[in-house]
């Protein structure tokens, strides 16, 4: 089977919206076999992201991304055809066909690598529950981490005596490749390669559909890093990746909401807990590629990060980033100074839920920390503390929100409303707020023109035996639609059906719009008031052959006046004789 044969196999197995619904939260549309969602490829607050189950497509009218199940994959996941290939064939459990030279070298790299991964993973695992293992088990028990949570997690454990190297090496791996995963490091004197994690418990670290493409290790003796993480790679970005995404998405569609937590230890221990909708932002600040991650999931984000410092900073820094991103944020801030995994331990999962229960909307805790920083005694110092708040509130996307906000927090810091909101006006001229990209979804189309789209669309199978017809039709070329009409009737006379996003390829940016609108929008034409599509596309296919008649009989009277006011008379006389002799054929 060639990969394409394979594409189409794979294609006809898979549901889109049951893919797509993986990442992002959809509504299905009434009675129809269209889904609505937030779009996850630009920031958006109304839903114009439409997925088609019928015809296995996916459209967003506010950046005009769209296409089959393996655009949509290979665009969130951020992966070359194959790999996204491969990634439905494995969740489906379709036996995938060997990689073949006609996949690009970089998406056969991104596949070695990550078998890599997998590879390294077991090999940590072996380890851990080795008699190397010792240290790292004797470890995990003192910090309370049963084997049945560590084995969830698949950690493992990374002994100093260069073993992953020798297992890459029996198996004949290229030694690029080996230098590229980040899991191996080139010797600086001599030959050879050494494992990069030694003695160290190992936490891998997965992409959205959980494939390991990273790991984390802590450090079980004194050498520093105390974590230590995998270097960038083809297939890891950091800034792309939250921890434990893939356990988390679920948990966060039902709660509708995501815990923010810091570190690999506090993942374990809120989900140990109970709240399986935990993820962390491992080794990296905040970064708004993961916000969005969240965002496709969940509305709400409680953060909590660690009581200290470092930790109260980091969360400030967040804030600002998930308001970017118009989510609600609490910020859980829990007593006595602990971490999560630590409060878990102490207090248990009950005292642990009611903290996250109860904690603050975001503003609330930055004007505690403003309350602590500023003299809030005197009025200059109430108004510092407003302008500390400032910037957050001006990231709130609705006006209505920000002005209720300003007021909110006057009272809270006993500071002048109307003091407070002439601050307000004077640094809200900076705002400059990101234009949203204006697409038109349904330029003006005469109806018969836009009834004859949604049949062809619709009603495929009724249409195919009128194709020659209406190919041949005179007035074709006048019609507005006439670039779409050609291009779809042309696939179904040739296939016998319609392939959407293929047909979408072949058409204009503005053409393939304008058909996804078509399709998109209310098909109450032809779906609820005709029972009969085929007498509805005679119907239109008699009016066409009218107007496009009308049309012809406009232009030979022009000419014929045009003849006459040349004084061309033998020629006028010809022409009305010809559209004498049209009628009588018409006839
Ligand atoms: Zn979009």
């Amino acid at each position: 089977m060639s990969s394409f044969e394979f594409k189409d196999t794979l294609k006809n197995s898979v549901d889109i919206v049951r893919v797509i619904g993986d990442y992002i939260r959809l509504q299905k549309l009434g009675g129809s076999a269209r889904y609505r969602g937030l779009c996850p490829f630009h920031n958006e607050k109304t839903p114009s992201f439409y997925v088609h189950a019928d015809r296995q497509f996916f459209k967003c009218f506010g950046c005009a991304k769209g296409g089959d199940v393996f655009s949509f994959v290979m665009e969130i996941e951020g992966l070359g055809f194959f790999e996204a290939m491969k990634l439905l064939a494995e969740k489906n459990g379709i036996a995938m066909p060997a990689p073949k030279p006609d996949f690009d070298p970089a998406s056969r790299k991104k596949v070695s690598l990550q078998d890599l991964h997998e590879i390294a993973a077991k090999h940590f695992r072996e380890v851990l529950y080795s008699d190397a293992g010792e240290p790292a088990r004797a470890y995990l028990k003192q910090r309370g981490l049963g084997q049945k949570l560590a084995e969830e997690f698949c950690l493992g454990f990374s002994d100093s005596t260069g073993g992953l190297t020798r297992v890459f090496q029996r198996q004949g791996v290229e030694e690029a490749l080996l230098e590229e995963s980040g899991l191996c490091l080139r010797r600086n004197e001599g030959n050879g390669f050494f494992d990069r994690f030694r003695n160290r418990l190992m936490f891998p670290i997965w992409n959205e559909s959980g494939k390991v493409i990273a790991f984390g290790g802590r450090t079980l003796g004194e050498d520093q890093p105390k974590y230590l993480n995998s270097p960038e790679t083809p297939i890891y970005r950091k800034s792309h990746v939250l921890y434990n995404l893939h356990h988390a998405r679920e948990g966060a569609r039902k709660s509708g909401r995501m815990v923010l937590v810091e570190g690999y230890m506090d993942v374990i221990g809120v989900h140990a807990a109970g709240v399986k909708e935990v993820v962390a932002s491992c080794g990296t600040a905040l970064t708004s590629q993961q916000v969005r991650s969240i965002k496709r999931h969940a509305d709400r984000v409680v953060v909590n990060f660690d009581p200290d410092n470092a930790g109260a900073n980091a969360t400030e820094r967040s804030i600002q980033i998930l308001l970017e991103e118009s989510l609600q944020i609490r910020v859980c801030s829990l007593p006595g100074g602990l971490d999560p995994d630590a409060y878990v331990k102490t207090n248990g999962a009950e005292a642990y839920l009611k903290e996250l229960e109860r904690s603050p909307g975001y503003f609330h805790w930055l004007a505690e920390r403003a309350r602590s920083r500023f003299d809030m005694r005197s009025a200059e110092g109430r108004m510092e503390a407003f302008r500390f708040l400032l910037p957050a509130i001006q990231k709130l996307p609705d006006k209505l929100e920000r002005l209720a906000v300003v007021n909110d927090m006057a009272s809270y810091l006993r500071v002048e409303p109307g003091e407070m909101l002439d601050q307000f006006r004077k640094s809200a001229g900076d705002r400059s707020m990101p234009k949203a990209i204006e697409v038109k979804p349904d330029r003006h189309l005469p109806d018969l023109e836009r009834v004859l789209i949604r049949l062809i669309l619709h009603h495929p199978d009724v249409v195919s035996g009128y194709c020659d017809t209406i190919l041949g039709l005179e007035g074709l070329a006048a019609l507005k639609s006439h670039k779409i009409l050609e291009a779809a009737l042309q696939m179904l006379e040739a296939d016998g059906s319609l392939d959407f996003p293929a047909l979408q390829s072949k058409l204009s940016e503005a053409d393939a719009n304008l058909l996804a609108a078509l399709f998109s929008s209310d098909t109450e034409d032809v779906e609820r008031t005709h029972d009969d599509p085929a007498a509805q596309l005679r119907a239109c296919l008699e009016k066409l052959a009218h107007d496009s008649r009308e049309l012809q009989r406009k232009e030979m009277r022009q000419q014929v006046r045009e003849a006459e006011l040349r004084g061309d008379i033998g020629e006028a006389m010809r022409l009305m004789e010809l559209e004498r002799k049209l009628e009588r054929t018409r006839r």
